[in-house]
């Protein structure tokens, strides 16, 4: 088990990696790790997260009181401990603005249906949770329905959030979404997009799980 400044190092790190990837701009998106049984760090609300240092970072519980930080916690952070509450597997968790998935849904257009090969083995079926208005209830409680069945989900008109075991695989969940959303949208550029061979989404799927 990394210590906790390991694990606030790791967090500064992906969202440099976030930031240099174009999946956040600005002060936008946040990261969180589990850090002990009711312990969480997360990032801090309204500060740019590619010059982040460990010592930014807030510890919570798992109600969202502040145990640790001179900063204030996420503002997305009920989303997380939504996460975290109905999935004990997950040891992380990454919300981003990645503008290739985001755009799908602004266009009313699914990713669910599985294309790419890599995509439907590591993170299965993309969902896509209702409208809410950043930084409310809804949010979380819109993801709350499908994060029991999906590591990684579109937030409507908003962005997308993907956990993990770990923040290196929330981090590649992340990417392996947008990668996906650019490949079919380049797809639809060329003309079409045209299902996997009968059975094989299914059994990728199931590869998957497996
Ligand atoms: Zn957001």
């Amino acid at each position: 088990m990394p210590t906790e400044y390991e694990l606030r190092r790791q967090v500064v790190e992906i969202c440099r990696r976030l930031y240099d990837r174009g999946l956040i701009v600005g002060t936008a998106g946040n990261v969180s790790v589990r850090a002990g049984s009711d312990r969480f760090v997360t990032t801090p609300t309204g500060v740019p997260k590619a010059h982040l240092e460990p010592g930014d970072l807030v510890a919570v519980d798992a109600s969202g009181r502040k145990l640790a930080g001179s900063r204030q916690p996420s503002s997305e952070f009920a989303l997380h401990r939504t996460i975290y509450a109905l999935r004990p597997d997950v040891g992380a968790i990454v919300h981003a603005h990645p503008a290739a998935a985001t755009a799908f849904s602004v266009a009313g257009v699914s990713l669910a249906e599985p294309v790419v090969t890599e995509a439907a083995q590591t993170i299965g079926r993309i969902a896509t949770a209702p409208y809410a208005t950043p930084g409310t209830p809804a949010v979380g409680g819109g993801v709350a329905a499908l994060v029991v069945e999906h590591d990684v989900i579109v937030l409507d008109h908003h962005g997308a959030v993907a956990c993990g075991k770990d923040l290196e695989t929330a981090f590649g969940f992340m990417e392996t979404l947008e990668h996906t959303a650019r490949t079919v949208l380049y797809a639809r550029m060329l003309g079409q997009v045209l299902p996997l061979p009968a059975g094989e989404a299914d059994r990728l799927l199931a590869a998957r799980l497996r």
